[in-house]
């Protein structure tokens, strides 16, 4: 385990905040975790790529998960089991993957972070979240220190939502996670841009291979590299309304785009939302929204926590007075 003292966290978080933290810790094994445990019980922050968290002030204590490893749980002819270390990069493992062959994560790839956070939030990309191919999720339980393991059922997922948002927000530290992978794989190429990206490097029957290499070209040209510029993704979650809210604002605005999202609701890109509130590209001080991306806040330099939540709360503020809509915020900040 390292230990460190009065530590600037730019390096530490993908919004590249310069925050600061009066000790971090390092840790690389399940006992570093049961060692630091006190630490945990007095609220230290744990943090694995730090590419979904807002730092809106200095920091006490900060937990960096190193915790790595990949070990084969269980195989047959169709599937394997595998159980990757909570602080393996899930791109690395989602390359990995796709290198023997293994489906199921490719339409994922470049998606920053570790493997520990993306049950969190159940991430997702290209029509396909991770919830799909959960198994299980093992961590220690930081009131007892007893080291558990909840199925994928139990992680009750959602929409970029899980029960550690919930009743076990605060309460775990991820150590590991069990993703069953398919040695058989189907492609998925539902989504639009993944298809026109493999029709437009001619491919009609794609692999996983074709399918990784389409989302990596796409999200490249998409989305703002956070080494050049610090975001944390979609700010906010696409938010879900009912049918009766939707065909209210069909009337006045004829071109909202929507998906289904369910009986009687529908799920409005939020993207849209902002665009229209007049966001779309606009800089404020150094923050702002990124120009071909509006669901996208970025730091121009020297921004810190509070203006950029200063920023997404007037984004909130707008667009409820505009279409009565409440949006979500999907990045985690952190008071
Ligand atoms: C450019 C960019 C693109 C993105 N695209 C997508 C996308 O397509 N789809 C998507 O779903 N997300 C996307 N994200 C969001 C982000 O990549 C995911 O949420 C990712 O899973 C976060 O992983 P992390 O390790 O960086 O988590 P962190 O930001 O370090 O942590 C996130 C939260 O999880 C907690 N946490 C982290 N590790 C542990 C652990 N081991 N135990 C307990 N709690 C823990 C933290 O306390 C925090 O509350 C994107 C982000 C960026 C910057």
């Amino acid at each position: 385990m390292i230990v460190e003292q009065d530590v600037s966290l730019k390096a530490y978080n993908t919004f590249g905040i310069d925050a600061t933290a009066k000790k971090l810790y390092r840790v690389q094994t399940i006992e570093d975790v049961q060692e630091i445990l006190p630490v945990l019980q007095n609220g230290a922050l744990v943090l694995g790529g730090g590419s979904n968290v807002l730092l809106s002030s200095d920091v006490d204590v900060v937990v960096i998960n190193e915790i790595t490893g990949k070990h084969i749980i269980a195989q047959d002819e169709r599937n394997i089991t595998i159980e990757f270390g909570a602080g393996e990069v899930w791109h690395n493992c989602v390359e990995w993957a796709v290198l023997h062959n293994y489906g199921g994560i490719e339409n994922m790839a470049l998606i920053p972070g570790t493997i520990g956070a993306a049950p969190i939030q159940n991430i997702g990309a290209y029509g396909v979240e991770v919830e799909s191919c959960v198994v299980s999720v093992l961590y220690i339980d930081i009131t007892s220190g007893e080291v558990k393991e909840l199925d994928a059922a139990s992680c009750k997922f959602g929409y970029r939502d899980s029960i550690f948002k919930h009743e076990l927000k605060h309460r775990v530290f991820i150590t590991s996670v069990k993703l069953k992978l398919s040695k058989q794989p189907i492609v998925s190429t539902t989504y639009k841009d993944v298809e026109q990206e493999l029709l437009k490097s001619g491919i009609i029957h794609p692999t996983i291979h074709d399918v990784f290499t389409a989302v990596v070209q796409i999200r490249s040209r998409k989305l703002p590299n956070p080494k050049q510029l610090g975001n944390a993704g979609s700010f906010f979650k696409n938010p879900v309304i009912s049918i009766e809210h939707f065909e209210e604002l069909v009337g006045k605005y004829p071109a909202i785009p929507s998906y289904n999202a369910g009986d009687g609701f529908k799920k409005v890109p939020a993207a849209w939302l902002i665009e229209q509130a007049g966001f779309k590209g606009k800089q404020v001080g150094n923050t702002g929204t990124h120009v071909t991306q509006p669901l996208v806040l970025v730091n121009y330099g020297n921004a810190n926590g509070r203006e950029i939540l200063a920023l997404a709360s007037e984004i909130q503020s707008v667009v409820y007075r505009t279409f009565a809509i409440q949006l979500e915020m999907e990045v985690n900040i952190i008071q």
